[in-house]
């Protein structure tokens, strides 16, 4: 059933605003952050003048509210991706949800009594070292590239990656051996924010588990458009942010297998997280508490639980479906203007609703200031991932990014932008 995008819309009232000289805002830059329907605005609202608290600290009733609301957010992320409760974590964001991971097994590397691993845990399991690969791919935005990379420099692990195609897919035709027995992880996004290309993770996956290494997976695009459940996904770990999904900025999950989570030691350690405090030493709590240190961010969670129900309620196939359905039309209007390159795949096959272009004679940053004017928000750059570009032989590119409240007439808005800035500076 397709999308009653108007009355979407009607619940974003940010959307009805006009910019610049007074023309409609046409918002293709949800890529970057997702705009936030008057439901999840309510939600916070509603907690943060009712209940307000810190959560797991007071014996007071607001205390117990707060507590209650943010386990109850994290049964309905939980339920959002197929998972337990009790493996979520929350965290800032998606970026901090692969540093909470890269610097926990780096800390496995060293919680031993003499600087390495502690002999025969399970933390000892996961640590990295010297012989050891970590294999991410050249698709990964910075978040899930420069965790891995430095976390290599920390223990003197291998960092090893996948290429691209021309067409900004991943390149595997050296999956057999660039993961191998010393792979310990594979870091792979669910979906290029740049490409749009969404990469077999699950095929991915059967390779690395066969040679003993963990998955980790950037839900960050993947999450707020296409269903996902972590069960079937291959991935052993998942991170991403609330505010890319109509939730709000603050908080993100890091979903992690339970077995995984209960071998890791903390990344961030201090109130919170603790069983036994001594001067001379610490124990911590199971997950997920180990790992949320300090005042959870109650309010953003409950944010999140409601943007969960709202995307649930309309339907994340129906969504992806409107997704294909917009990126397919702007494939084909972008198709038919002379000087403009799609980077990226060319069919909604595998493919979300990011699209990155060039446009020949044309800066990026020159077409989006002319879409601007025109009152249509793009991002434009390397988008956080200059490797990408770097292999495709591109300095940077302007990227649309489609969501559930995004129109036909936007696509359309916005090829008719783009030859207004191609007229503009003499490119036609
Ligand atoms: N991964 C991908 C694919 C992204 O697109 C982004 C943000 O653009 C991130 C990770 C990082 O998300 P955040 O900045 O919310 O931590």
């Amino acid at each position: 059933m397709s999308l009653d995008v108007a009355a979407i819309r009607a619940d974003f009232p940010i959307l009805a605003r006009t910019v610049r000289s007074g023309n409609p805002l046409v918002y293709l830059d949800s890529g970057a952050t997702a705009q936030r329907p008057i439901q999840v605005l309510d939600a916070e609202r509603a907690y943060s003048l009712t209940s307000n608290a810190a959560a797991h600290r007071g014996t007071h009733l607001l205390g117990e509210e707060a507590t209650d609301a943010l386990e109850g957010a994290r049964a309905r992320v939980a339920a959002f991706i197929g998972a337990e409760p009790g493996e979520i974590v929350f965290t800032k964001s998606a970026t901090e949800g692969a540093n909470l991971l890269a610097y926990a097994i780096s800390n496995a590397a060293t919680g031993g009594p003499s600087g390495g691993p502690a002999a025969g845990t399970a933390a000892a399991a996961l640590a990295v070292g010297p012989g050891d690969e970590i294999v991410v791919t050249e698709l990964e935005h910075h978040a899930n590239l420069i965790p891995w990379q430095q976390l290599c420099q920390r223990t003197g692990a291998t960092l090893r990656w996948f290429g691209v195609t021309q067409d900004g897919r991943l390149d595997l035709s050296d999956l057999d051996t660039l993961i191998n027995d010393r792979t310990k992880i594979v870091a792979v996004t669910q979906q290029s924010n740049v490409t749009g290309a969404m990469p077999p993770v699950a095929r991915i996956a059967e390779v690395a588990h066969a040679r003993g290494a963990i998955v980790v997976a950037d839900g960050a695009q993947s999450v707020p458009h296409h269903p996902v459940d972590v069960r079937t996904s291959g991935a052993d770990a998942l991170f991403f942010s609330a505010h890319k999904m109509l939730g709000p900025t603050g908080i993100g999950v890091l979903w992690a297998r339970a077995d995984l989570l209960a071998a890791l030691p903390p990344f961030i350690t201090g109130g919170s997280m603790i069983e036994v405090v001594r001067m001379e030493g610490s124990t911590f709590l199971p997950p997920p508490e180990r790992f949320e240190a300090g005042v959870p961010p109650v309010a953003q969670a409950v944010g999140l639980a409601a943007a969960c129900d709202y995307l649930d309620a309309i339907g994340m196939a129906e969504i992806a479906e409107h997704e294909r359905m917009l990126t397919a039309r702007a494939l084909e209007a972008l198709s038919e203007i002379p000087g403009v390159r799609v980077v990226g795949p060319l069919t909604t096959q595998d493919r979300g609703g990011a699209i990155s272009f060039t446009v020949d004679q044309v800066h990026p940053h020159d077409v989006g200031q002319v879409l601007d004017e025109l009152g249509i928000a793009v991002r434009t750059g390397h988008h956080c991932v200059w490797p990408l570009h770097r292999s495709l032989g591109v300095q940077a590119t302007t990227r649309a990014s489609f969501y559930l409240y995004n129109t036909p007439g936007e696509v359309d808005a916005l090829a008719d932008g783009i030859r207004t800035a191609q007229k503009f500076f003499g490119a036609l």
